[in-house]
């Protein structure tokens, strides 16, 4: 596994290719899949669960493939970066790739579940403190010129923001020792729903805001609100902080099903016409 050589140009070679590759290869075609789906090969299809009617301005998808590119390469300076200084003693080295170190499955499952955590408090808090009116306009500005996003909108951060994105990871593993290919999977999953979270459909049935379970699990719907109202709806994969700190929209159950709505009665109005 490439972070498990020694410093040598070698290594540094394949470490630095490694993150640029991995991040970008699966980031442009999956974004860009999504967005050639839901936008233009699907469009009809699609049509009944759009969150918002209009198509994403032009203008703007050009900013976020090109401002992802930015995301992109930050990331990876910072794979490298923690790789380099924990080579040179720095920082611990405390990625491991023999899966039943620490004691197999459970330990897995427990880093698996500790780092969605540690990642939706960094994410939640830091996304707060970005909307900070001294801090917003130069850091987390970027992001909110995507007022109906594209799912090429879900990386499209600035260089300032890219890193607060990305330090949760190297903090946690600094304390909590982690399985390489679970550290890939997690940042897998992320990037999946964060592009889901930005594509401008909701897939989530009708009731799920209200679901006594299902209510703490985000939606499209619910980051789509963000994009369009800014101050408020900050969480990421669980509805648990917005909820308890009194952050979600007052509103966001009801828009979430009228998008619901919307799409039933697109059903309906199809079905009619066919017969
Ligand atoms: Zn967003
Ligand atoms: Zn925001």
């Amino acid at each position: 596994m490439p972070f498990q050589c020694e410093l040598n140009l070698d290594c540094l070679l394949s470490v630095g290719s490694f993150q640029l590759f991995m991040n970008t290869i699966r980031y442009y075609p999956l974004a860009g899949l999504a967005f050639l789906l839901i936008y233009f090969w699907r469009k009809d299809y699609f049509q009944k669960f759009r969150i918002q009617s209009k198509d994403p301005v032009r203008s703007k998808i050009v900013f976020e493939i090109r401002q992802s590119a930015v995301t992109l390469f930050v990331f990876s300076l910072i794979g490298f970066s923690v790789f380099v200084l924990s080579r040179v003693g720095i920082l611990k080295r405390n990625l491991y790739g023999d899966p039943d170190m620490y004691g197999g499955i459970p330990y897995l499952i427990f880093s698996f579940v500790l780092v969605t955590i540690w990642h939706e408090t960094w994410f939640y808090w830091a996304h707060r403190i970005m909307h900070h009116r001294k801090i917003y306009s130069w850091v987390h500005l970027t992001h909110h010129k995507s007022v109906n996003p594209s799912p090429l909108a879900a990386y499209n951060f600035s260089f300032t923001e890219a890193i607060f994105e990305a330090l949760y990871l190297p903090i946690f593993v600094q304390i909590v020792p982690m399985y390489f290919p679970l550290l890939i999977f997690h940042t897998f999953y992320a990037m999946i729903l964060n592009i889901y979270f930005h594509s401008g459909i909701e897939l989530y049935p009708k009731g799920f805001t209200d679901h006594p379970v299902f209510k703490w699990i985000n939606t499209s719907t619910h980051h789509n609100l963000h994009h369009q109202k800014f101050n408020g709806n900050y969480s990421l994969y669980f509805n648990f902080w917005d909820r308890i700190m009194g952050t979600n929209f007052p509103y966001y159950e009801e828009s979430f099903e009228e998008v619901v709505r919307k799409k039933e009665s697109f059903v309906l109005n199809k079905n009619t016409i066919i017969q």
